[in-house]
């Protein structure tokens, strides 16, 4: 691949589940040869109904392979992929793209794997979920050498609204896990604010119109309120369904704590954000939406149907 995003190319990409189906259906819409692996037949099958050619093993995939794509669940998924079946397989001038959340440790790890076997690899996570996945609408941040990013970026073009080289190989995981520990914080913040609004007797609807014109003014005020009616597309307005999934969240803040420990940093917020959904989720309430959180601040969970 020569970094021009006008000349078709074969993508490889391996994992079609909830994201990265919409995200190789794109790469196909996009005019891209995408031949496709994942474990489950059904996801095969789906992926091929959406112009992507099944593939019958990861080595299979990513033989002839320009850009080799993953999106998969977690870490050790990632290693054990690159380290047994894409390094070696896949022609070493394929670009290789991990846009999976794993942790910073094993992103870095896979990309001196990588590297020793002469490939470009980025590491190259997600902002956005399914909505975003299927829309080709998604955020990456990416960690790869200045000097590959120049390929990374018209590789990722068909899935995405922005792309941003946030340094070198970790770089994207660091900045997707300290965001979204961000973001679990304060969903958390603007629930409690919600909640004790109401137990004053302030009307939730009410609070929404000042805190997004105050200082307590974040996205998850402004673009995601947990209580019905002031943002529309919200999940709250639909019992917390889809969106971003509570035990995604917890996911994402693990990661962050993990790698706190690891490196000496104090996250005391972040610690406070993983117990409480790691309590959502023990409840019975990780496949609800993460501002599903309001429900149980507010000791109402048990209002909501369980997912
Ligand atoms: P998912 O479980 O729906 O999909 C993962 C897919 O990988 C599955 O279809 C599974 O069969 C496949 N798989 C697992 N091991 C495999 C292997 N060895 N070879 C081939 N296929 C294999 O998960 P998802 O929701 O699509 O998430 C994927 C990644 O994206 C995760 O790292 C997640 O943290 C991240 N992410 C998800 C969201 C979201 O909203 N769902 C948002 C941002 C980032």
């Amino acid at each position: 691949m020569q970094g021009d995003d006008a000349m078709t190319h074969t993508i490889a990409f391996i994992g079609l589940g909830n994201m990265g189906g919409g995200m190789a259906a794109n790469q196909a819409k996009a005019g891209h040869r995408v031949n496709a692996f994942d474990l489950s037949q059904a996801a095969l099958g789906r992926a091929a109904e959406h112009g992507c050619t099944p593939a019958g093993s990861v080595a299979a995939a990513v033989k002839d392979a320009d850009v080799v794509i993953t999106m998969l669940p977690a870490g050790p998924h990632v290693l054990k992929v690159y380290s047994e079946q894409i390094i070696g397989a896949a022609p070493t001038s394929a670009l290789l793209l991990d846009c999976s959340t794993i942790d910073v440790e094993t992103a870095r790890k896979v990309a001196g794997l990588a590297k020793d076997a002469g490939y470009a690899f980025a590491d190259a996570p997600v902002s956005g979920g399914t909505a975003a996945a299927d829309a080709g609408t998604l955020a990456f941040m990416v960690g790869c050498d200045e000097t590959d990013f120049a390929r990374v970026e018209p590789a990722l073009a068909p899935m995405s609204r922005i792309t941003i080289r946030a340094g070198d190989h970790g770089a994207g995981q660091a900045a997707k896990i300290c965001n979204n520990m961000l973001l679990g914080i304060s969903m958390i913040g603007t629930c409690e604010a919600i909640a004790l609004a109401e137990r004053l007797g302030l009307d939730p609807e009410r609070f929404f119109e000042i805190a997004t014109k105050s200082s307590g003014q974040c996205w998850s005020v402004s673009n995601y309120y947990p209580w019905p009616g002031p943002v529309p597309a919200a999940p709250s307005n639909r019992g917390y369904e889809g969106g971003f999934a509570g035990a995604m969240m917890l996911k994402d803040l693990k990661l962050a704590q993990d790698a706190a420990a690891k490196n000496g940093a104090t996250t005391p917020l972040g610690a406070q954000a993983e117990a409480l959904y790691a309590l959502y989720d023990r409840l019975g309430y990780g496949g609800r939406d993460f501002s599903g959180m309001l429900q149980l601040l507010r000791g109402r969970l048990d209002d909501l149907p369980k997912a």
